[in-house]
């Protein structure tokens, strides 16, 4: 792509917005509101947030019952996450219906894989072609970078570092987020 490109390399906006809530989370952290953590969000919440909270959190953990048949799907954090990524995504296709120029808003927001098929499933009818093209571009864009490098790291040609990394982030949104399915 060239570079009037239709994604500078940037993070999706609302994968931004999900870390800046959980890091908010883990910083008033209070160890009433959480009873599950799956592995992620307990190593990111061991790793953050206040020591004597973050005991409280775990002694609380400790105490559920051995027989309690938990999952990492009930994690409270999870839970919290997945309730503002879908009222984000909701303000964003009502935005979106509201805008004069809406493919330009989904290409400013840079949105990764997983929140443009969410975002998908919330536009108005009229939008979704425009969301499609949009979504269909980045994806575009990234397969062509993606078989440059493969190309070149076989001819061992040095290769664009950090590619690989947005790949990913691209493919299934910011590390340590888990993106759920809307329910
Ligand atoms: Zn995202
Ligand atoms: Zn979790």
């Amino acid at each position: 792509m060239t570079s009037s490109s239709a994604r500078p390399e940037g993070a999706c906006q609302i994968c931004t917005a999900l870390r800046d809530f959980q890091s908010g989370y883990l910083r008033t952290l209070n160890a009433r509101t959480v009873q599950v953590l799956c592995n992620i969000h307990t190593w990111m919440v061991a790793n953050a947030g206040d020591a004597g909270v973050v005991a409280e959190v775990f002694l609380r953990m400790l105490d559920s019952p051995l027989e309690a048949d938990l999952d990492d799907a009930q994690c409270d954090l999870c839970r919290r996450t997945s309730e503002e990524e879908n009222a984000r995504i909701e303000r964003f296709a009502q935005q979106l219906s509201e805008a004069s120029h809406p493919l330009a808003l989904i290409n400013l927001w840079q949105l990764c894989l997983p929140h443009g098929r969410k975002l998908l499933g919330r536009v108005p009818q009229p939008l979704r072609p425009s969301t499609l093209l949009a979504i269909g571009r980045h994806t575009a864009e990234l397969r062509q970078k993606l078989t440059t490098l493969a190309r070149d790291a076989k001819a061992r040609i040095p290769v664009r570092p950090g590619l690989l990394g947005r790949a990913a982030e691209y493919l299934v949104a910011k590390r340590g987020l888990g993106v759920r399915k809307l329910t």
